[in-house]
C-alpha cells in the first residue's frame, strides 16, 4: 500500500457540497450536514417527500394539541390562563424592579423583601415612627429612599 501510494500520490480531494478538503476516509462529503445536502441534491423527489411527511407530522401534532385543549373543561382552561397571566406578571414585575425605572414607593411586602425580614419587623418600624407610613387609600406605602436612609443610619 505504501509503495502504491508513492507511485500514485493522493490528489487533494474536496467535498462535493462545499469547498472543504476531504480528510482520511471521507469519500465525497466532509460532514453529516454536507451528506444531507448531497442527498437532497441527488434525490430531490425523495427529499421533497420527506419534507412533506415532516410537515404532515407537525400538522398532526398541532391538531392533537388543540384537541387536548378543547377536551379540557372551560374552567380548567380559564384557571390555566390565569396561572400563566400571573406567572408572566410576576416575571415582568421582577424585571421592572431590576430596571432603572424603580418606583420610589414600596408596599409593605416589598419593604420586607428589601429588608429580608418578616412583616412584623416592618410593622414595628412603622409604629415606632422610624419609618414614615404613607397611605394610598387603605394601602400602606413606604418610601424607598427613607428605607435606604434608615438602613444607612443602622451601620455598625
Ligand atoms: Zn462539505
Amino acid at each position: 500500500m505504501a509503495r502504491y501510494r508513492r507511485m500514485h500520490p493522493v490528489e487533494l480531494r474536496h467535498c462535493s457540497e462545499c469547498p472543504a478538503q476531504l480528510e482520511g476516509r471521507q469519500r465525497a462529503v466532509c460532514s453529516s450536514t454536507c451528506r444531507e445536502r448531497r442527498w437532497r441534491r441527488l434525490h430531490p423527489e425523495a427529499a421533497a417527500e420527506k419534507q412533506r411527511r415532516k410537515r404532515a407530522r407537525r400538522r398532526e401534532r398541532r391538531a392533537r394539541g388543540e384537541s387536548i385543549l378543547s377536551a379540557l373543561s372551560a374552567e380548567l382552561v380559564t384557571a390555566l390562563e390565569e396561572l400563566v397571566d400571573e406567572r408572566v406578571n410576576d416575571r415582568f414585575e421582577g424585571v421592572a424592579a431590576a430596571s432603572d425605572s424603580v418606583s420610589p414607593w414600596l408596599s409593605v411586602v416589598e419593604a420586607t423583601e428589601l429588608l429580608r425580614c418578616k412583616r412584623q419587623r416592618v410593622d414595628d418600624l412603622l409604629s415606632q415612627g422610624r419609618l414614615a407610613r404613607y397611605k394610598d387609600g387603605s394601602r400602606t406605602l413606604v418610601s424607598r429612599s427613607e428605607l435606604d436612609k434608615y438602613l444607612r443610619t443602622q451601620r455598625g
